[in-house]
C-alpha cells in the first residue's frame, strides 16, 4: 500500500515522500481513510507507531479547503486542535503539523507551559487554523481572551491516558466545554484503563477502534536485559556499564526528579558527560539538554517518566532503567524511546532486591521473562572496571583496598515461570482486548499489507508479511 492508495491529496504525498516514508505504518493505513470519512477515532498506539502523521494528514487534507493566504485573523480560525500531556511532545506534534503540512497555506502553532506568553499572544491573535497545546496553558491564553474555540472541527487528544496521570481531566472538561460538540474526536492512548475507556465513552460518537501492536511484541527489536545488584551499587555499574559498553547515547530513567540532578552529577564526577531533564527545569534547560543529547555532545540523559514523554530521538541504542518504574506501562513507555524506525536498542534495567516485585510485574506484562546478566571486572567500591587506573602520582600513597562485599552478579537465571505460576512460555498477547472496548468496531487485524520492514516496526508485524 502507498500513501497514494490512501487517497491522500498531492500536497501531502509531496510532504511524506520529503520525509522518505514510502509506504504508511499500519495505524496510519487504519486511520488516514476513517479520519477522512469524518469518523471518531479510538486509537490504542505509542509513541513510535506513527500515529502522529496518521492523524496529522487526514487532518490537513480535510482542512485543505480552508487554505488561504489572507493575513485576516478571521480567515483563520482554530478549526482543529491537538491537546497534549508534554510541552516536548507539543513541540514535536507542532514540527510534524509544520512538515506534513509545508505545502498547504494552513497556519499552525503550539502552546504550553513554562515559556513566556508573549510570543503565543500573538501568533494566536494573528489567526492559526491548527493549534497544538498542552491544556493548562491552553486555558490560561482562553481566559486572557487570546484566543477562541468556538470554531473547532476536530480535536485531537493525544497520549490521553498520560494526561490523566497528569491530573488534567478537568482542564480537558473545561477546554470540551469550549468547544463545539458538533465535532470529530480522535483519543490516542497507550493503554485502554477504565479511565480512559470513561473518557473515551464521554467524548467519542461511535468511534472506530484502532489497535496496533505494542511496541513490546516479542517481534520488537529491544533487547532486554536486566543486572541484578544492591541498589547501593547502582551509580558505579551504570558507569561501569556505560564505560565497558563504549556507550554514546544513553537515557537513563528514574522515579523522581530530585534524584536525576544528583545522578547526572555524580555521572560528571565520575568523568561521564550527563545531564538532567525533568519537568523543574526550565523550558530553555530542557530544550538545551535534549538538542545536546540528541546531537551526541551529552552522553547520557537522566530523565523522570514525565519528563521523556515524547521524547523522539531516532537510533537511541540504549535505555537504562537506573529505577523500575511503578507501573509497568511505563516500562513500556520507556523502552519505546529505543529500537525505534526499525533500529535495534538495548534496554537495561538495574534491579535492586527490594525492586524484584516491580520486575515480576513487568515480565507479566510482557508475558516473558527478561534475561539476567552477570556483570564481569566490576568492584562496586571503585567503581570502576577492575582494569589498571591510570596512576598520575606514582608518589601517591597506596590505598588499602576496602572489604565490602563486592556486587558478585548472580548467576544467569532463565526462568520459566513466575512465582506465581505465570507461563513466560506462552505466546504474546496484548493484553487490550476488543470486547471490552466502547467502540463498536473494531480494526483488530493489523496483518495484511505491510512489505516495508520500517513500516512494520513501527508497530506493526514482520515485515516478511506480503501483499
Ligand atoms: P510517532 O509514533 O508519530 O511518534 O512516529 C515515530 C517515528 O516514525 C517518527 O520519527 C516519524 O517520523 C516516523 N514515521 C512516521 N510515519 C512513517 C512512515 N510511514 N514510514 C517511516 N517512518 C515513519
Amino acid at each position: 500500500m502507498s500513501f497514494a492508495d490512501l487517497n491522500l491529496i498531492p500536497e501531502l504525498q509531496r510532504a511524506v515522500a520529503d520525509e522518505g516514508y514510502t509506504e504508511p505504518t499500519p495505524i496510519q493505513s487504519k486511520a488516514i481513510p476513517a479520519v477522512l470519512e469524518r469518523r471518531d477515532i479510538m486509537g490504542c498506539a505509542q509513541t513510535g507507531t506513527g500515529k502522529t502523521a496518521g492523524f496529522t494528514l487526514p487532518m490537513l487534507q480535510l482542512l485543505a479547503p480552508y487554505a488561504n493566504s489572507s493575513p485576516s485573523p478571521a480567515r483563520h480560525p482554530v478549526r482543529a486542535l491537538i491537546l497534549t500531556p508534554t510541552r516536548e511532545l507539543a513541540a514535536q506534534v507542532s514540527d510534524s503539523v509544520r512538515g506534513y503540512g509545508k505545502h498547504l497555506k494552513l497556519r499552525s502553532t503550539v502552546v504550553y507551559g513554562g515559556v513566556d506568553m508573549q510570543p503565543q499572544t500573538k501568533a494566536l491573535r494573528e489567526g492559526v487554523d491548527i493549534l497544538v497545546a498542552t491544556p493548562g496553558r491552553l486555558l490560561d491564553h482562553v481566559q486572557q481572551k487570546s484566543v477562541s474555540l468556538g470554531q473547532v472541527e476536530i480535536l485531537v487528544l493525544d497520549e490521553a491516558d498520560r494526561m490523566l496521570d497528569m491530573g488534567f481531566l478537568p482542564d480537558i472538561r473545561r477546554i470540551l466545554a469550549l468547544i463545539p460538540t458538533q465535532r470529530q474526536s480522535l483519543l490516542f492512548s497507550a493503554t485502554f484503563s477504565e479511565e480512559i475507556k470513561k473518557l473515551a465513552n464521554q467524548l467519542l460518537r461511535n468511534p472506530l477502534l484502532i489497535e496496533v501492536a505494542r511496541r513490546n511484541a516479542p517481534a520488537d527489536l529491544v533487547e532486554h536485559q536486566v543486572y541484578e545488584t544492591p541498589a547501593a551499587s547502582k551509580r558505579a555499574l551504570l558507569a561501569h556499564l556505560i564505560r565497558s559498553r563504549d556507550m554514546k547515547q544513553v537515557l537513563v530513567f528514574l522515579r523522581m526528579k530530585r534524584d536525576c540532578n544528583k545522578l547526572a552529577r555524580e555521572l560528571v564526577r565520575d568523568g561521564i558527560n550527563a545531564t538532567a531533564i525533568h519537568s523543574d527545569r526550565t523550558q530553555a534547560e530542557r530544550e538545551l539538554a535534549l538538542a545536546d543529547f540528541k546531537e551526541g555532545r551529552t552522553t547520557v540523559l537522566v530523565a523522570t517518566d514525565i519528563a521523556a514523554r515524547g521524547i523522539d530521538i531516532v537510533e537511541l541504542p540504549f535505555v537504562i532503567n537506573y529505577e523500575l518504574p511503578y507501573t509497568p506501562e511505563d516500562y513500556v513507555h520507556r523502552i519505546g524511546r529505543t529500537g525505534r524506525a526499525g533500529l535495534p536498542g538495548e534496554a537495561i534495567s538495574l534491579v535492586s532486591p527490594d525492586e524484584e516485585r516491580l520486575l515480576a510485574d513487568i515480565e507479566k506484562l510482557l508475558k516473558r521473562a527478561i534475561p539476567r546478566k552477570g556483570i564481569e571486572n566490576f568492584t562496586p567500591e571503585r567503581g570502576r572496571e577492575s582494569r589498571p587506573r591510570r596512576e598520575t602520582h606514582d608518589d601517591a600513597p597506596k590505598r588499602e583496598p576496602r572489604r565490602t562485599a563486592p556486587a558478585t552478579p548472580r548467576p544467569v537465571q532463565k526462568p520459566q515461570r513466575a512465582s506465581d505460576g505465570f507461563d513466560f512460555s506462552k505466546p504474546y498477547e496484548p493484553s487490550a482486548t476488543a470486547s471490552s472496548q466502547p467502540a463498536t468496531e473494531k480494526l483488530s487485524s493489523i496483518r495484511g499489507r505491510t512489505t516495508r520492514p520500517t513500516a512494520a516496526l513501527l508497530g506493526g508485524l514482520s515485515g516478511k508479511e506480503k501483499k
